[in-house]
């Protein structure tokens, strides 16, 4: 049968809602992030659907969703309000789901820090019932395209993204088992899986390998988090696997298992980087950092390498600034609010040890940037630091290796414990936990020689251009089976 419309489970929908102060009325703010540009194309060419939350609670749920402006030119304009399925969650219920489970547990369990994760069965029962809604309205979503398409809708297939769903897709196919509708479960996590010896903390951890079984296949980023996840279902759940295919089998039923690197639009930043003035004046060379403050991130380590590098390396003073963008996250997470404040205290500190009249060894902004900035400052940067302790991909990695149109370009440093690491071989590596040889790595990048830095760059680039989002978007369809090949046979 044929593949029909793709509906998309993310728990939040590609824009968010905001109540305009003076007309309140509801009105959409865009999301510029690659998945949403990948994927919108998809669902809205299939005719198919977008369940998820609108970042806003409503006092009636009913209230209905505006369309898109008509000056709006991203990807999801097109998606028209009757193609969204918004879910409505009680505020209380969703802190405990949302900043409780999924960024109080599941976020630093699934990096390997544990002795960052909270459990709390008030909050798990809170995310199993916040999944069970997001399985209702998957399914109401389900008879929508039925009402609207008839038998023309072919196979549905239905996508669930990242750790904040992991349970939802045992009860969608249970419903349409049930009612005998056929469609197709794929479930993509964008975070890293853990091993064993870390996901067995977590005291429900067979309801999530259950959970995710319920899909008829489960993507991730990197083949080792294909693998712990294989071996979890084998170590918790008995099931038995196929390490080599990557197969589970559980319930009667073989899911497959698939690493899926995902990409940037690649040829967007390009274009960014061409269009973007300068906004750096300045004739030092800049090393960048760019993320979110979170705790996986490595800025504590990343600060403390930069301090050894002006200290063994004193002919970097003046010559070199480290510009650290630390985007605002989780604000209302504890762990969040403690990183903000250690990394207030030590920018403080070094540059109150370096600073001379006319030079400061950090440039420290916590904000948001927009894509214009970012793209330019990934421009000009001569370094670019992308040292977390752990993270599911990194796509500043692949953002600032796409903007280097500048020649000679400048030299990418990357932790191997980011899964962009595992791929991007022709960057300087650097275990960010070794401070001492992390200052290493960033003086011999203020020191390679052009050739060098030319030959890595357009490796890194080339790889980059072709791996790109809409790559990523195929492979997934790939993996689903969803894809006819070359020779018109499903792969
Ligand atoms: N980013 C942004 N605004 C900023 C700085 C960064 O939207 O001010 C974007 C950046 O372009 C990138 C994303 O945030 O696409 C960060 O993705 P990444 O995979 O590196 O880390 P995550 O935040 O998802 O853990």
């Amino acid at each position: 049968s044929s593949t029909g419309s793709m509906i998309v489970v993310s728990n939040r929908l590609p824009f968010v809602l905001k109540r305009n102060a003076l007309t309140q009325l509801l009105e959409r703010k865009a999301s510029a992030g690659g998945l949403v540009t990948a994927v919108a194309p998809v669902v809205i060419q299939s005719g198919g659907l977008w369940v998820g939350w609108p970042g806003i609670h409503l006092n009636n749920p009913n209230e209905p969703i505006p369309e898109s402006d008509p000056n709006d030119k991203t990807p999801t304009a097109g998606l028209l309000s009757k193609k969204v399925v918004s879910v409505h969650i009680n505020a209380d219920v969703f802190d405990s789901y949302y900043n409780g489970c999924c960024n109080g547990t599941f976020w630093p369990l699934f990096h390997s820090m544990p002795d960052r994760a909270l459990f709390s069965a008030d909050n798990w029962k809170c995310y199993y019932d916040v999944n069970q809604l997001f399985a209702d309205k998957t399914i109401e979503a389900f008879d929508k395209l039925i009402a609207e398409q008839g038998n023309s809708a072919g196979t549905p297939l239905i996508w669930i993204h990242d750790y904040h769903l992991m349970l939802a897709a045992n009860w969608v196919r249970q419903v349409a088992e049930e009612r005998d509708l056929r469609c197709k479960l794929g479930f993509f996590l964008h975070i890293p899986f853990p091993p064993w010896d870390i996901f067995r903390l977590f005291p429900w951890a067979d309801e999530i390998l259950q959970g995710m079984l319920g899909n008829d296949m489960v993507g991730f980023h990197i083949e080792d988090y294909c693998l712990n996840f294989v071996d979890c279902c084998q170590r918790r759940l008995g099931c038995r696997v196929d390490r080599k295919a990557l197969l589970v089998e559980h319930g009667g039923r073989t899911v497959r298992v698939r690493p899926l690197p995902i990409g940037i639009p690649y040829d967007r930043f390009v274009q960014l980087a061409s269009n973007a003035p300068k906004v750096m004046l300045t004739n030092q060379k800049i090393i960048l950092g760019v993320d979110r403050l979170d705790y996986t991130k490595g800025l504590v380590h990343r600060l403390k390498a930069i301090e050894t590098l002006f200290e063994k390396y004193p002919e970097h003073i003046e010559k070199a600034t480290m510009l650290q963008i630390s985007v605002p996250s989780r604000t209302d997470v504890k762990e969040y609010q403690d990183l903000k404040e250690e990394m207030d205290q030590l920018v403080g500190r070094i540059n109150g040890r370096f600073t001379t009249y006319n030079w400061s060894p950090i440039r420290y902004i916590y904000g948001c940037v927009s894509q214009d900035e970012l793209a330019a400052f990934y421009r000009d940067a001569a370094v670019a630091l992308v040292t977390p302790l752990r993270d599911g991909m990194n796509l500043v990695a692949k953002e600032f290796v796409a903007c280097q149109i500048n020649e000679p370009p400048g030299v990418l440093i990357v932790s191997p414990f980011a899964g962009a690491g595992e791929m991007m071989h022709e960057a300087l590596i650097c275990n960010p936990y070794e401070i001492n040889a992390a200052a290493e790595v960033i003086h011999r990048a203020l020191t390679m020689p052009e050739d060098e830095r030319t030959l890595r760059m357009n490796y890194l680039r080339r790889r980059e251009k072709l791996h790109d989002v809409n790559y990523w978007m195929r492979s997934f369809l790939k993996a689903m089976g969803s894809l006819i090949d070359e020779d018109g046979d499903e792969v």
